[in-house]
């Protein structure tokens, strides 16, 4: 079973809007040399509530909520809480909340499909197979996060290109396809290194969520995540018991994958 709902894709037919509800024209060459705060800007501006970032609160998502309270404050701050989150997230998440004011929105499974694949497959689904833990993440992460995106028009997202060779070529800014109608996805710390990401928290005191600590580097639900080694990816972590498929760069949760790209 495949975790990606056939309406998400990277649009191969390239109709799109061309300028912003504001008329501004949209130009992803533009946009790809932006820096992140003007790109925070913009968004804001042009599309008001109609853009939004959407983080699960680790690093990178933490800087952008912190550059969006300087330089976008406002801009709405959108969560998926797949309800298998670590306390250590959740009071994390709380902490972030605090700090900066933000009204943040929630996002959770579907109860009924929730109810419906646990009684049918069990709560530890994921262990059995791939496709089980495909299904999961589409139940708990790619509808709640699909959901989200209906009420968006530019999403903004923490993705790095050195979190994994699979994500190693994410654009800044692109066109995806969401239920046929077409959202800008913007990445704007994409080309940052680790190093700049863990040297803006230092400066800016921003708190970290707490098992960082205790060598998780990549931090999805309970039991599908690990800390890791030091010698390991970072998203070695995730899914531990498929690392021996081979597959390292393919492990994803199916939120940023659109078709055949990110
Ligand atoms: S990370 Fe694990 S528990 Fe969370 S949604 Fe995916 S398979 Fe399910």
């Amino acid at each position: 079973m495949s975790s990606l709902p056939d309406s998400v894709s990277v649009s191969d037919n390239p109709v799109h809007p061309e300028f912003t509800p504001k008329g501004a024209p949209i130009q992803l060459g533009v946009l790809e040399q932006m820096d992140p705060e003007a790109m925070l800007r913009w968004a804001l501006d042009q599309y008001g509530a109609r853009a939004g970032i959407i983080t699960s609160f680790q690093d990178t998502g933490c800087v952008l909520v912190d550059m969006m309270s300087r330089h976008a404050p406002g801009m709405r701050v959108i969560t998926i809480d797949t309800l298998r989150l670590h306390p250590e997230t959740l009071s994390h998440i709380d902490a972030i909340v605090k700090r900066y004011g933000l009204n943040l929105e929630r996002f959770t499974p579907d109860p009924d499909a929730l109810e419906r694949m646990v009684r049918t497959h069990g709560e530890y689904l994921f262990f059995d197979s791939k496709a089980k833990q495909e299904y999961c993440c589409s139940v708990r992460k790619v509808e709640p996060n699909r959901r989200a995106l209906a009420t968006l028009d530019v999403w903004f997202t923490g993705l790095r290109r050195d979190q994994s060779t699979f994500r190693a070529v994410t654009p800044r800014a692109q066109w995806i396809k969401v239920d046929n109608r077409s959202i800008l996805k913007l990445a704007p710390l994409a080309d940052w290194p680790e190093s700049r990401v863990l040297e803006y928290i230092r400066e800016h005191g921003i708190p970290r969520n707490p098992l960082l600590e205790q060598g998780y580097k990549s931090i999805g639900c309970v039991i599908c995540t690990t800390p890791v080694l030091p010698h390991e990816p970072a998203r070695a972590g995730r899914w531990r018991w498929f690392n021996a498929l081979g597959q390292e760069d393919k492990k994803e949760c199916g939120i940023h994958i659109h078709g055949s790209g990110i």
